[in-house]
């Protein structure tokens, strides 16, 4: 091997691969920095990865995500699973580690091997934010995490693109909103499989439970409406448990919609440097959709599937086709 970047990358998936927690966030960080490192690991570890449940959760800041992860790791780890949890913060300059609270949230776990958590702040636009979270969740699918938190921060529409490109997506309530319930961003509710009002110990948690359930009843997705007290763990358990039936529901293998549109997210991502314009037009084209389909199936990775695409729209453009 010469190529410098595929050498780095060689080495450093390697040891990602036999369990090396270190080399694992070099790679984080390569992927979020979009560095030539990144783009040769993840050639080679995007055909290992397609087995871990995604799980994308979001809600209005102060909901209690940040409590609400921490207490689902506690359980995941309970039941001896593995998780990975990608905190993204499309607001938040910092980059390259942790995020405040999640080095308090770290400490915790600091030596599990069997959690990782990871911050990622917000690069270029959203479309490029969904590209790279998806990324850095086919870095730790590939190294075994079986279980993946997408927490992101916020309601704008990058976080809703993100939260729907997961697996599963749980959105996160308060209790008291009252007749402010339809503040709820819409958009927030249609992409939710699990509708979470958390603060259970707060007046009013089951009264709004209620009047989402009312107002959820007919939807396109009929999400659960479960009640937690992530302070001190309540609905926990239940909430495990709803995460698990809808990864079963989808037949284990995780939601195809959710897959293709990760898969999308990827390759228009590299696309996007090269010809993004010129493609545009050719997403619902048969050979396009089966060469996603390919991507979100995991038998090809998002920078072939981008050169593929690439060379059909120039044999194109030079008079063939
Ligand atoms: P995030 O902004 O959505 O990540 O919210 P945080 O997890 O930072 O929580 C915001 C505040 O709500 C913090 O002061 C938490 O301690 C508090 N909080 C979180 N979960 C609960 C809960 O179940 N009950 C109560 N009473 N407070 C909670």
């Amino acid at each position: 091997v010469t190529d410098p970047a595929e050498a780095r990358a060689a080495e450093l998936c390697d040891a990602a691969l036999a369990g090396d927690r270190l080399a694992l966030a070099r790679l984080l960080t390569a992927v979020e920095n979009r560095t030539p490192v990144a783009e040769a690991a993840l050639r080679r570890l995007y055909p290992l990865a397609g087995r871990a449940h995604l799980v994308g959760i979001t809600g209005p800041p102060g909901s209690g995500k940040s409590t609400l992860v921490a207490s689902l790791i506690a359980e995941v780890r309970r039941v001896d699973r593995s998780v990975g949890v990608i905190a993204v913060d499309p607001s938040s300059p910092i980059t390259g580690g942790a995020l405040l609270g999640d080095r308090v949230r770290m400490q915790v776990h600091a030596q599990d091997r069997d959690v990782f958590i990871r911050s990622m702040a917000a690069r270029g636009h959203s479309g490029g934010l969904a590209a790279s979270s998806a990324a850095a969740a086919t870095v730790m699918d590939a190294v075994g995490f079986e279980l993946i938190l997408l927490e992101t921060v916020g309601t704008g529409q990058s976080e809703v693109e993100v939260a729907a490109s997961a697996d599963t997506t749980v959105v996160l309530e308060a209790p008291e909103m009252g007749d402010e319930i339809q503040a709820i961003k819409a958009g927030l509710l249609e992409v939710a499989d699990i509708v979470v009002v958390n603060k259970g110990d707060r007046p009013g948690a089951q009264r709004t439970a209620a009047q989402l359930r009312a107002m959820l009843t007919g939807s396109a997705k009929e999400p659960q409406v479960l009640v937690t007290t992530a302070l001190s763990g309540e609905g926990v358990r239940e909430l495990l448990a709803a995460i698990d039936r809808c990864r079963a529901a989808a037949g284990g293998a995780g939601d195809l919609g959710a897959r293709l549109a990760r898969a999308e997210a990827q390759v228009w991502a590299v696309l996007d440097e090269r010809v993004r314009a010129r493609l545009h037009t050719d997403r619902q084209v048969a050979a396009t959709r089966a060469t996603l389909e390919s991507v979100a199936a995991h038998e090809l990775d998002p920078f072939t599937a981008a050169d593929r695409l690439l060379a059909r729209v120039e044999r194109r453009a030079g008079g063939g086709d």
